[in-house]
């Protein structure tokens, strides 16, 4: 049994036990709030509950019980949860703040403007959206694209947290602010720390702009395609567009 099956075996036998209880007339036994929930649900999972082992077998697992989540506010006013989309065996994964009013719509991620940016830099890298993965810290839009609040974030961060340890990617780029500071460092500044390595869960992390950001500010294109250009290295891959004017030469 491993810890996953043992974990669930132990809530069902619980269950259980306090249906038959209920049902020949004796009162539930006192159990915390925490407990409760725990029952119902399952684990409010922290990072460290993770652990090495994937508490979930796949993403699709994962996704499920997930499922029309209402752990924080942000419930209360999207309209579909954005759970992520690509390759469940992808070597990069990036990771941005929330989803945007396109997104909420849709439930994909990155599809509006700031998402045609991020498909026109991931195929500059020589890749397509199906080979990578695209998720974001919380999963659900943040009403006024307000910025998502730090309960939000530690409600949501577990859930990104078993998606990097099922995909195991190579390399993991964060886009923008919230991300970097929530896989990073509170203290993060995109534009003083951008463009250097650092570490998630033992992967390389790239954090680089956000592509919002970009539509406002072009002239950083060139500092986002430095650090992909960093990213292609890590991961072997030729930058095509170097290979096109070495072919005109
Ligand atoms: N901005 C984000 O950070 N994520 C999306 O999915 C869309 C826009």
């Amino acid at each position: 049994m491993n810890a996953r099956e043992e974990v669930m075996d132990v809530v069902g036998q619980i269950k259980r036990q306090l249906r038959n209880s209920q049902e020949i007339g004796l009162d539930a036994p006192f159990l915390s709030t925490t407990s409760l929930h725990y029952i119902k649900r399952g684990p409010q999972l922290d990072g460290a509950a993770l652990g090495e082992e994937s508490y979930w077998n796949s993403l699709k697992e994962l996704e499920d019980f997930i499922g029309n989540c209402d752990r924080c506010k942000l419930s209360t006013e999207r309209k579909n949860i954005v759970f992520g989309e690509g390759a469940a065996d992808a070597r990069l994964v990036f990771v941005g703040e929330a989803p945007g009013v396109d997104e909420d719509v849709t439930g994909k991620p990155f599809v509006g403007q700031a998402g045609k940016l991020l498909s026109d830099i991931i195929k500059a890298m020589g890749l397509t959206r199906d080979e990578v993965y695209i998720c974001n810290v919380v999963k659900c839009h943040p009403p006024r694209n307000r910025d998502p609040e730090s309960d939000e974030i530690g409600t949501c961060l577990p859930f990104l947290k078993a998606q990097i340890s099922l995909i195991k990617p190579k390399i993991i780029c964060t886009l923008g602010r919230i991300s970097a500071q929530s896989l990073i460092d509170k203290d993060f500044r995109v534009t003083r720390d951008r463009g250097g390595w650092r570490s998630f869960m033992g992967i390389p992390l790239m954090p680089t702009y956000h592509p919002a950001y970009l539509l406002r500010y072009p002239k950083a294109k060139r500092q986002v395609w430095e650090d992909m250009q960093e990213i292609m290295l890590k991961l072997g891959l030729k930058d095509p567009r170097r290979l096109k004017n070495q072919n005109r030469d």
